[in-house]
């Protein structure tokens, strides 16, 4: 179904005064900042989520708290809104083809399918333009026994429910990686050539249901223990040759995939004059995310249109502009790990830098390596933004950078 132009706020005040409702699925942060992003804007929303106090359904009109495949829970979500997005790709593909069905969705159900599934994902990846890391399918013991030497060492990961480094074993020898794939349970994986990075980086896009298609300029991401930690994002963080060729595979990938909504692909830049970087050349495309991102989450700071923004306009069917950001940015991700006995990190210092934004996303319970916030710092150099984000690092006990 395409998508009609849904215009926010309250519609036909003379007649019955209805609110426009956008709905998504979901009530993590950032089901969260897109239904901050929906009300800026006048829309009324509503969010499905089992969760009674998800971080999205805390903030959101609505909030209905069924499972994702729940058919009265699916019902009311259609009759409260006139258009449904996901903010999280492990939404069950069914659920999305049953809203598609009745109502404008985007993602669609089946650009969802294939973020989902890493053997789908690996084979659209490979038509951007950029190579994806060697890799082979493991779902049988035979294949196992068949997979050549050079993807060792590598990386076993599970083809399906994997995010921040879960569901992912590193293996070096055939020995190891017979027993991860025990460990995984012989579920569905890809085994993928462990490759030297230099860095990872990301490209966020924003497609319309006209094909119209916006980008944000890449992100320098680092991670620590498979989790996203620091984002950097201003010019010459990446070089100019490189952020090109990642912005027009990121473009080619939402293309070819008819995708219609906020798109983000991730990449690892290669180590030069590695024995890989002269195979597959410097950027190797690593996996795509149908939703925005946790590394885009600098654009609410730092762009004069967010990448929720972006959502929002996506799946209400208005125009779409071209993203400027106006302030160099440096984002840190708050995991639970701050939390040090139960101790409340020292807020008051950290806003007492220049430039700092906080975002707590309303989470109750601080877990190890849960993401709980981010804070942005916003800066007129590159320079000033790092050096004060490593102030506050060092306020909060994050390793520097
Ligand atoms: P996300 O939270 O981004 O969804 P994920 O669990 O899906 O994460 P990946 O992006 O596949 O996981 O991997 C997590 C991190 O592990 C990468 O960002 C990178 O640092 C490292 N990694 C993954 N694959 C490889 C590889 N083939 N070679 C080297 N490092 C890798
Ligand atoms: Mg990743």
């Amino acid at each position: 179904m395409t998508g009609p132009m849904l215009l926010p706020g309250a519609t036909g005040l003379n007649g019955s005064g209805q609110q426009t409702t956008l709905g998504v699925m979901g009530g993590g942060q950032l089901g969260r900042m897109f239904v901050q992003a929906a009300q800026a804007m006048g829309y009324f929303t509503v969010v499905l989520d089992p969760d009674v106090i998800s971080p999205a359904g805390l903030v959101s009109h609505y909030h209905i708290k069924t499972d994702y495949l729940d058919e009265q829970g699916l019902t009311q979500l259609l009759q409260r809104c006139a258009a449904v997005t996901t903010e999280f790709e492990n939404v069950p593909a069914g659920a999305l083809v049953t809203l598609g069905a009745a109502r404008p969705t985007a993602p669609s159900a089946d650009a969802v399918a294939i973020a989902q599934d890493r053997i789908k994902e690996k084979a659209h990846l490979a038509r951007s333009g950029v190579p994806v890391a060697p890799y082979a399918v493991i779902e049988t013991a035979a294949q196992l026994a068949l997979v050549a030497d050079d993807l060792l060492p590598g990386i076993l990961k599970t083809a399906r429910l994997g995010y921040d480094g879960k569901g992912q074993v590193r293996c070096s020898s055939r020995a190891e990686l017979a027993t991860a794939w025990d460990a995984l349970k012989n579920v569905p994986c890809v085994l993928e050539q462990r490759l030297p990075l230099a860095a990872e980086c990301s490209v966020v896009v924003a497609r319309g249901w006209d094909g119209a298609c916006v980008n944000f300029a890449p992100q320098l991401n680092l991670h620590r223990e498979g989790i996203l930690a620091v984002t950097e994002a201003y010019e010459g963080n990446l070089p100019p040759a490189l952020a090109a060729q990642a912005v027009a595979a990121a473009k080619n990938i939402a293309e070819e995939l008819n995708y219609v909504g906020v798109l983000c692909v991730e990449f690892f830049v290669l180590a030069e004059g590695s024995p890989a970087c002269a195979r597959l050349g410097a950027l190797v495309v690593n996996e795509m995310a149908p939703r925005p991102h946790n590394s885009g989450h600098y654009t609410l700071d730092a762009c004069d249109v967010s990448q929720f923004d972006l959502q929002v306009r996506t799946l209400a069917g208005l125009p779409l502009t071209q993203p400027r950001q106006h302030s160099a940015a440096v984002m840190l991700n708050l995991l639970g790990d701050l939390w040090v006995d139960e101790a409340t990190p020292r807020w008051d210092q950290v806003l007492a830098l220049p430039g700092v934004h906080l975002h707590l996303y309303g989470k109750l319970k601080a877990g190890k390596g849960r993401k709980m916030g981010h804070l942005t710092v916003t800066a007129a150099t590159p320079e000033q933004a790092h050096s004060t984000a490593l102030a506050a690092a060092k306020v909060l006990g994050i390793a520097p950078f």
